[in-house]
């Protein structure tokens, strides 16, 4: 599981992110929703620790995990704007951090066959980053997080580049992903379909807290507040 205990986050003055607590379990595809600016983003990165944290504890399986470098942590995040290497293949750029960390080239070229599988990217390991489609470029980007093999995924809004019906489709891939490795799956998005049809658990944030966690059920059928209500669009 993962474990926010009371986690606060200033930029200079000013709040973003104000003792929130909340339980992630192991296994469960749960999402961020929340308007422009509410701290999600803030708060996936103090997960995956691109992010200092002010006050409070993550913990991570039990361990805590705030004072860890990235790396150390067993999380993988996926960006929005997902930078490959222009200069490198889909398959070096696959490699690239499973090089960093010393993985014998053996055994990176076995993972990397495994996810290229997963992804339906197989037949795209030789080309550069500027031959492939966005959505390809997409699933590449994925394909390096999925490498690591890492214990939960985190997920910034990782379909908003993408146009429409390329939109639903790597949502099904998403799905099938979190089918195959069942490891816990955070998924960042402003958008409520999304969370609605991805995720067992939807934690709805506004400014600097969370509003509500519930089933995607609960979410839409008993809004906890105003705010919910309003941002689902759900008549209560
Ligand atoms: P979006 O849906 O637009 O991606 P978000 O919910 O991910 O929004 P965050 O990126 O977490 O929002 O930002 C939360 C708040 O923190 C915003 O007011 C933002 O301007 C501010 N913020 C984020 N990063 C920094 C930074 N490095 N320095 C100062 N303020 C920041
Ligand atoms: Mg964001």
């Amino acid at each position: 599981s993962i474990e926010l205990d009371s986690v606060s986050k200033r930029f200079g003055s000013v709040e973003v992110i104000s003792e929130l607590s909340l339980t992630i379990h192991s296994g469960e595809f749960i999402a961020f929703l929340g308007p422009s600016g509410c701290g999600k983003s803030t708060l996936l990165r103090m997960i995956a620790g691109l992010e200092s944290v002010d006050g409070g504890e993550i913990r991570i399986g039990g361990e805590r995990v705030d004072r860890l470098p990235p790396g150390a942590r067993g999380v993988a995040m996926v960006f929005q704007h997902y930078a490959l290497y222009p200069h490198m293949t889909v398959f070096d750029n696959l490699a690239f951090g499973l090089r960093n960390i010393g993985t014998a080239e053996d055994e990176i070229a076995r993972r990397i066959e495994e996810a290229a599988r997963i992804l339906e990217i197989s037949h795209l390991l030789k080309r550069k980053p500027g031959q492939l489609s966005g959505g390809q470029r997409q699933r590449v980007a994925i394909g390096r997080a999925l490498v690591k093999d890492p214990k939960a995924y985190l997920f910034d809004e990782p379909l908003s580049n993408l146009d429409a019906a390329l939109r639903v489709r790597t949502r099904v891939e998403l799905a099938r992903l979190h089918q195959q490795t069942r490891a816990t799956t955070i998924f960042v998005t402003h958008d409520q379909v999304e969370a609605m049809t991805l995720a067992s658990r939807i934690v709805v944030m506004n400014a600097r807290k969370v509003e509500q966690v519930g089933t995607p059920m609960e979410i839409y059928g008993r809004p906890a507040t105003e705010f919910v209500a309003r941002f689902v669009g759900s008549p209560a």
